[in-house]
C-alpha cells in the first residue's frame, strides 16, 4: 500500500519542454519564501494558497503522458513557487517516478536548508538551480533573502554530484552588469556539476499579478534587455563552465 501524503500545488503544465531535458510534466508547487521583484509567479507565493492533492492524484495524471516523456527521454520537473518548502511530498512524488523509470528534476532557488532536502536529493536526477545575484547585498535587494543558503546548496549538490544546470535572469539595471556577471561567473566556476547555464532574459508577463494582489509591481518601467546585452550575458557566463 503506498502512503498517502498530501501537497499544495499552484498548477501542472503538461507538455512543458523549457524545465529539464525532453517533454515534462512540471508541477509548479505553491509557496515561495522569496520575494523577488521580478516575479511572474506572484500567486504561488502564499503557501496556504493553491489545490490539495495527493501522490496517488498527481501520479495518476503524469502517467498518461508516460509515453511522450518517455520517448522524448523526458521526465517530471517539480518546479514552483519552492518546490523544497515540501520535502515530503516531493520526495514521495520523485520515489514513484523513479519507480516507473521516470527522470526527475528539481527546480528550486536553492534557498533551502540542506538537512532537510538529503532525502530528496536521493531520488532527483538534476536540480534546475537560480542563481539571483552573486553578491550578498544585491541578493537581498532583489529576493528580499540572503544568498548564503543558495551557496551551501549548490556546495553540497556538488559534493554528491549531483547535476546542475544553472540558471540567471538578466534584469537590466540589476542583475546585468560587467561586475556582476564576473561575479555570477566566478560563483559558477567553483562548481563542476554545473552541465549547462541558461540565461534568462527579464520579462514583465506576470506584472498584472502584482495588481491582482493590489500590490504595485515593483519593477515598472524595466524592459526587457536586448539581443546583444544577452549575448554577453551568455558569453561570460558559458566561459566559466569547466
Ligand atoms: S523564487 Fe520564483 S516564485 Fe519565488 S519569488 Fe522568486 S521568482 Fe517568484
Amino acid at each position: 500500500m503506498q502512503k498517502t501524503i498530501t501537497g499544495r500545488i499552484h498548477s501542472v503544465e503538461s507538455f512543458g519542454t523549457v524545465d529539464g531535458p525532453g517533454i515534462r510534466f512540471v508541477i509548479f508547487m505553491q509557496g515561495c519564501p522569496l520575494r523577488c521583484l521580478y516575479c511572474h509567479n506572484r500567486d504561488t507565493h502564499n503557501p496556504n494558497f493553491g489545490m490539495k492533492v495527493t501522490v496517488d492524484e498527481l501520479m495518476s495524471d503524469i502517467l498518461e503522458y508516460k509515453i511522450p516523456m518517455r520517448f522524448s527521454d523526458g521526465g517530471v520537473t517539480v518546479s514552483g513557487g519552492e518546490p523544497t518548502l515540501q520535502p515530503e511530498f516531493v520526495t514521495e512524488l520523485f520515489k514513484r517516478c523513479r519507480s516507473e523509470q521516470m527522470h526527475t528534476a528539481l527546480d528550486t532557488s536553492g534557498f533551502c536548508e540542506v538537512e532537510k532536502v538529503q532525502e530528496l536529493l536521493n531520488y532527483t536526477d538534476l536540480v534546475i538551480l537560480d542563481l539571483k545575484h552573486a553578491d550578498e547585498i544585491k541578493h537581498k535587494q532583489l529576493t528580499g533573502v540572503s544568498g548564503l543558503l543558495n551557496r551551501k546548496f549548490a556546495a553540497f549538490l556538488c559534493a554528491r554530484k549531483i547535476p546542475v544546470w544553472l540558471r540567471y535572469v538578466l534584469v537590466p539595471g540589476y542583475t546585468d552588469s560587467d561586475e556582476d556577471l564576473h561575479a555570477a561567473a566566478l560563483y559558477i566556476k567553483q562548481f563542476d556539476n554545473i552541465q549547462r547555464v541558461e540565461v534568462l532574459p527579464y520579462h514583465a508577463l506576470g506584472a498584472y499579478k502584482w495588481s491582482e494582489f493590489g500590490e504595485q509591481y515593483p519593477l515598472e518601467g524595466v524592459l526587457p534587455p536586448n539581443t546583444e546585452q544577452i549575448e554577453h550575458a551568455k558569453r561570460i557566463l558559458n566561459a566559466a563552465l569547466q
